[in-house]
């Protein structure tokens, strides 16, 4: 197909990292392009806390506001979803269902789908009182009955932080995984209660009450941490064979967020740092910064 459009850069994904990204280089009348398919991890987050100067914001908001921001100084946002990127020479093309896009730079700022377990009645809970990131939401666990869910060994260290940081009332469970024998003093100590066994329901019409087991018991909670983790949304970029961390999951960058291959920046949780809205914004102004000095050099 050839591309439509040829753009300074392109971003997929509509992203607190994409956004901070578009502003800066549609600030510098660089020709930027958005593709993203709607949603994602931001999108859903009922409250973010602790984004500067934003006492309480949804995510929803916080993304539209965003968009809004970069359309505002020219940058372009089209619904899409990318479902290759390739390379050659230096131009890397973008496709989508409708179109074929190419830029010199390519800004993948895509981030994940959430890994939830298969509990009932978990939806009416999601961002209230059921969780899955704890530096996100687990100060909403602050004094209350907090239920950790997990099946490895980082659950447990979960486990053991939270009991340090928001309350000695944490029971943990594990889906199948037997922690070594050692822990099991350690629990004890930390005052932690461990259960292992699988969900079936959370318990509670207007808060979460309990979670009720498959084998019928009940363990009562306020608050259930879930760690499950969330599946990376790189498969646009699967035929480029960037280089990945040891566990094969994530992206290595360099300090200006530029992956192995050269022009192809990764910002946000596909990386290996933190996965927190305003560390993704954080990176993707400093790769728009760069990706600037490289187009004036170009
Ligand atoms: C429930 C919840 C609560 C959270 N609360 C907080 C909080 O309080 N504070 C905080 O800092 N962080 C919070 N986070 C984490 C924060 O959302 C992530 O750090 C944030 O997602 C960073 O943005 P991102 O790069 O992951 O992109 P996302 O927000 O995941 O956005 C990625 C975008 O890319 C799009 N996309 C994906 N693939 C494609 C494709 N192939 N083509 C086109 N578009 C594509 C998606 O549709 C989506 O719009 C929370 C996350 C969750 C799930």
């Amino acid at each position: 197909m050839t591309p439509e459009k040829t753009y300074d850069c392109i971003i997929v994904g509509a992203s607190p990292g994409g956004l901070q990204a578009a502003i800066y280089l549609a600030r510098y009348n660089r020709k930027v392009l958005i593709v993203d398919r709607g949603g994602g991890r931001t999108f859903i987050a009922r409250r973010i806390e602790n984004f500067l100067t934003q006492t309480s914001i949804s995510g929803k908001e916080l993304i539209e506001r965003g968009i809004a921001q970069a359309r505002s100084f020219n940058a372009e946002v089209i619904r899409g979803t990318v479902t290759n990127v390739s390379k050659t020479a230096s131009l890397f093309s973008a496709e989508t269902a409708a179109a074929t896009y190419a830029a010199p730079f390519v800004i993948a700022a895509s981030g994940g789908r959430e890994n939830l377990p298969q509990i009932e009645n978990l939806g009416p809970f999601f961002g209230t009182g059921f969780f899955t990131c704890v530096d996100c939401d687990g100060y909403h666990a602050t004094g209350k009955k907090l239920l950790v869910i997990g099946d490895t060994d980082s659950t447990v260290r979960l486990a053991f932080a939270v009991s340090q940081m928001y309350t000695r009332d944490v029971t943990l469970l594990l889906y199948s995984w037997e922690p070594p024998e050692a822990y099991k003093d350690e629990f004890a100590d930390a005052g932690i209660r461990l259960v292992i066994g699988r969900p079936r329901r959370v318990v509670g019409s207007k808060q979460v009450e309990a979670l009720e087991m498959e084998d019928g018991s009940i363990i009562p909670c306020e608050r259930i941490l879930s760690d499950f983790g969330f599946t990376h949304n790189d498969e646009y970029l699967r035929s480029l064979n960037l280089r990945k961390d040891g566990r094969g999951r994530s992206f290595i960058v360099n300090h200006y967020f530029e992956s192995s291959l050269s022009g192809l920046f990764i910002v946000g949780p596909l990386n290996t740092g933190q996965d927190q809205a305003i560390i993704a914004a954080g990176e993707g102004a400093v790769a728009a910064i760069e990706i600037n000095h490289r187009l004036l050099e170009l």
